[in-house]
C-alpha cells in the first residue's frame, strides 16, 4: 500500500472563511490526509501535528521554532500567500525545509486593486461617493481636478507577477509602461507590454502614476522616503499595494500634506490595523483600503490548486516551484 501523505493546513481564524476550508477538503488530492490546525490552537495540539505533517499549508500560520525542529518528516512549507515577510527564513534555512508562496495566484487580483485604486485617486471617487450619500451634488465642479489613466506614463516599481499582470492591463488602458526592478524581465515580457526598464530615480521623475509591487525586504523597506518622493512630479499619484514598511509612512504623510505628490492609493499600511488617528484618514486626495488587494472569492480556487501542485510535485520527487527559499 501506498503511503498516506499528512498535511496540516496551519491558519488564523477569521481569515479563512468556512466555505475556504470545505474547498480545500474538496480539492484534497488522493493519497493525502489533511489536517486543520489554528495558529491559536493549544501549544500541545500543535506540536504534535506539525510534527508528524509531511507538507504545511500555511494562511498565514508561523510555526514556532520548537515546532520546526520536532518536524523531522517536513518536505515543503508551502504558503496560500503571496507576501512572506512573517516567516523567519533563515530558520526555514537551517533547518533545510524549502519554503514556497503562492506562485502568483493573487496577481490578478493585487494589479485589478491597483488599477482601481488608480482610478479612484484620478476620478476623485471618495469625494464623489461621500457628498452624495450626504445629499449634495457636486456634478461636474471638480472637472479640472480629475484626470484619467489613457495615456499615462505608469512605473512600476517591481516588475514580478503583480507588476507584470498590472502592466498588462494599464497597457489596455494604453498607458506607458516603464518598470525599475533589480532583474530585468525576458525581453518576450517587455515587448508584451512595452516595456522600457530604467534606474528608480529615472523612473520616479518619468512616471504620472507610480505603483510599488516589491516584496517587503532588508533592501525595499523605505524604498518610498523623503528623497524618492522628492523625484515625482507633483502631478503624480502614489499607489502601494505591497508592504506598508516599504514607504516611510511618515514622508508620505508630509508629501500628500503639502501637495508634493498628487495624491495616493494605499491597500497597505506601516502599522495595520490602520490606527484611527493616523493624519492619512484626514488628507482628501488620498484613497485607502485595508490590505484587501489580493483577496477575492476568486482566488482561493487558485491559491489551493497551486498549494496541492506543489505538494504533490515534492511528493513526487520533484523539486517545488515558486520557491522563496530551499
Ligand atoms: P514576485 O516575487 O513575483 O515579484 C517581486 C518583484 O520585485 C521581482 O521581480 C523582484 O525581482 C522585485 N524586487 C525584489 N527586490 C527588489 C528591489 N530591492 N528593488 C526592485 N525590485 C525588487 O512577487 P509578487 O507575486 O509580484 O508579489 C509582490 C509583493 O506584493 C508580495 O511580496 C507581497 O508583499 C505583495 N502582495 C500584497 C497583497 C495585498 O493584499 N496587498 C497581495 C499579494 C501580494
Amino acid at each position: 500500500m501506498t503511503k498516506q501523505h499528512t498535511i496540516v493546513f496551519l491558519h488564523s481564524r477569521g481569515l479563512v472563511p468556512p466555505e475556504v476550508i470545505e474547498m480545500v477538503n474538496e480539492q484534497l488530492p488522493t493519497g493525502f490526509r489533511m489536517d486543520f490546525l489554528e495558529q491559536s490552537s493549544p501549544a500541545d495540539t500543535r506540536l504534535d501535528k506539525i510534527a508528524h505533517a509531511d507538507f504545511v499549508l500555511a494562511y498565514p500560520g508561523n510555526p514556532t521554532e520548537d515546532e520546526l525542529n520536532a518536524a523531522k518528516q517536513l518536505k515543503l512549507f508551502q504558503m496560500l500567500s503571496a507576501g512572506y515577510e512573517w516567516i523567519d527564513l533563515e530558520l526555514f534555512q537551517k533547518l533545510g525545509v524549502p519554503v514556497a508562496n503562492n506562485g502568483g495566484a493573487n496577481a490578478p487580483t493585487v494589479a485589478e486593486h491597483a488599477i482601481l485604486l488608480i482610478l479612484a485617486v484620478f476620478k476623485k471617487l471618495p469625494l464623489h461617493h461621500n457628498t452624495l450619500h450626504k445629499g449634495q451634488w457636486l456634478g461636474a465642479r471638480e472637472t479640472l481636478q480629475m484626470r484619467e489613466l489613457r495615456n499615462k506614463t505608469v512605473g512600476i516599481i517591481g516588475f514580478g507577477r503583480i507588476g507584470r499582470e498590472f502592466a498588462r492591463i494599464a497597457k489596455g488602458f494604453q498607458a506607458n509602461i516603464l518598470y525599475y526592478d533589480t532583474v530585468r524581465a525576458p525581453t518576450v515580457i517587455e515587448q508584451e507590454v512595452g516595456a522600457e526598464r530604467l534606474a528608480l530615480d529615472d523612473l520616479l521623475q518619468r512616471a504620472d502614476v507610480v505603483s510599488v509591487h516589491t516584496p517587503l525586504t532588508a533592501e525595499t523597506k523605505g524604498l518610498i522616503n523623503a528623497r524618492t518622493l522628492g523625484l515625482m512630479k507633483p502631478s503624480a499619484i502614489l499607489v502601494n499595494t505591497s508592504r506598508g514598511p516599504v514607504m516611510d509612512e511618515p514622508a508620505l504623510i508630509e508629501a500628500l500634506q503639502n501637495n508634493r505628490i498628487a495624491g495616493a492609493g494605499l491597500d497597505v499600511f506601516t502599522a495595520e490595523p490602520l490606527e484611527t488617528d493616523n493624519p492619512l484618514l484626514a488628507l482628501d486626495n488620498v484613497v485607502l483600503t485595508s490590505h484587501i488587494a489580493g483577496v477575492t472569492l476568486d482566488t482561493w480556487s487558485r491559491r489551493i490548486a497551486f498549494g496541492f501542485a506543489n505538494i504533490k510535485r515534492v511528493a513526487a520527487g520533484q523539486p517545488p516551484e515558486s520557491v522563496i527559499v530551499g
